[in-house]
């Protein structure tokens, strides 16, 4: 297959076979397109193997409705079985209500095989175990992947990056909240409880509040005064704070429509114990907001970094080595083009898709504002799609 692979040029490979991959072969068969799309040759690749899914595997409630998981999924379509299961059946049984995220994770690493199954049936494949190292754009836009020796895997017309993202980066010695909702820090976190050491948490969002939730369910009854610190640097955002403003463009997306943005604020279980700690009915977290607040005396401390999220790198570069896009914080149009690190303009024929892009509005701004599986599931794998 690598040697037809080196030679031949397939209309599209997609890096990264994760939550959001999903989301172009759900919007093509959506369309009635994914038998096209398939015949013109697509690979997709994975460093990991099918039974290292990891996609939303947090010990926490979703911030998003229990439905959202399966808006994108065309009932009559070519994944139709996927929402005849256990675990859609209790996704869709949620409606508006956030759900358990592992059993989010099952119903995504469920699709996720019927997905490379139906790929393998029409001749395209899923290339498990196979990372990509770098890109390299061809002087007639093909795009050209390479693994880490430099061996070539795949050369296409059009790429999409689809990645995933990595914490920020964190102080030394900190863990981070991607660890710790995973449950890889429940020992560590346990003895720090038990000794009395605070339990610092940086951070103010949905992850932050969650690590604090998740601090209190284990260990609770331990816990003294003040023992949990959230320290958020920025003021705390709730979800939809500024509704009745409906020019706040930070809660309201369009204020024709009065359509809200979903993707801004705490909400669920991390909104119900913010609300908590200010009241001040939870005293066993203490909340400082935006660094002005007095801070806590020092002392012994675990430290939690929540500070969000960013792309991992696939960098992408020309035959002459310019850089097109960089290691740091790769940026996004609202169509989902990558722009060029160099002149900001789209890269012709390359896309991303999923956690930790920055987009960029027509006005310029920047921000993180689409990081739901039914956006890379619906409008964002849409507006992909209507390019290739
Ligand atoms: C704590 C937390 C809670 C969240 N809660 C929700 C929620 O409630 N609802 C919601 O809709 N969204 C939620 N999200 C946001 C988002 O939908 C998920 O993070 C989702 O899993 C992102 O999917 P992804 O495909 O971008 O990344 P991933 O699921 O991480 O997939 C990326 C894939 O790319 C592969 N890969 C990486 N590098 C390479 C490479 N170089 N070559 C080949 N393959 C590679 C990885 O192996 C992986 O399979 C949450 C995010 C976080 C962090």
């Amino acid at each position: 297959m690598s040697d037809h692979r080196n030679s031949s040029v397939d209309h599209l490979q997609v890096i990264g076979f994760g939550a959001a991959a999903l989301g172009i072969p759900i919007a093509a068969d959506r369309q009635g397109r994914l038998t096209d799309l398939l015949g013109r040759g697509c690979v997709f690749f994975d460093s990991r193997r099918p039974r290292e899914w990891t996609s939303l595997g947090y010990d926490i409630l979703s911030n998003s409705a229990g439905a959202d998981f399966l808006v994108g999924i065309d009932p009559a379509g070519a994944f139709a079985e996927a929402l005849d299961t256990p675990q859609a059946r209790s996704l869709l049984a949620a409606g508006t209500r956030p759900v358990p995220l592992p059993t989010a994770s099952v119903f995504l690493h469920d699709l996720a095989g019927r997905v490379a199954e139906h790929l393998a049936g029409l001749g395209d494949e899923v290339r498990f175990g196979s990372r990509v190292d770098h890109i390299v754009v061809e002087p007639g836009g093909v795009f050209r992947s390479h693994d880490a020796q430099g061996r070539t895997l795949a050369r296409s017309r059009h790429a999409v990056l689809a990645v995933g993202a990595a914490p920020r980066p964190a102080g030394a010695g900190w863990l981070t909240s991607e660890a710790f909702l995973r449950g890889h820090c429940l020992t560590h976190a346990k003895t720090a409880v038990a000794e009395g050491h605070r339990i610092r948490i940086v951070g103010g969002s949905h992850s932050a509040f969650s690590v604090a939730g998740m601090v209190l369910r284990e260990w609770g009854d331990e816990l003294t005064t003040g023992q949990v610190w959230i320290d958020a640097r920025r003021p705390v955002r709730l979800y939809g704070a500024n509704l009745k403003d409906r020019h706040s463009p930070a809660d309201v997306v369009d204020p024709d429509t009065g359509e809200v943005n979903r993707f801004c604020g705490l909400r669920g279980p991390a909104r119900d114990l913010y609300q908590a700690v200010v009241r001040g009915d939870e005293r066993r977290v203490l909340l400082t907001e935006g660094g002005g607040e007095p801070r806590p005396a020092v002392r012994p401390e675990l430290t939690v970094s929540a500070q969000g999220y960013r792309a991992r790198p696939v960098p992408v570069r020309t035959e002459q080595g310019e850089v097109l896009v960089g290691p740091t914080d790769p940026a996004v149009d609202r169509d989902g083009r990558l722009l060029d690190a160099r002149t900001g303009n789209p890269v012709p024929g390359l896309f991303a898709l999923g956690l930790g892009y920055r987009h960029i509005a027509p006005d310029g701004t920047a921000g993180y504002p689409r990081a739901a599986l039914n956006i890379f599931h619906g409008d964002a794998a849409d507006r992909i799609l209507a390019t290739l």
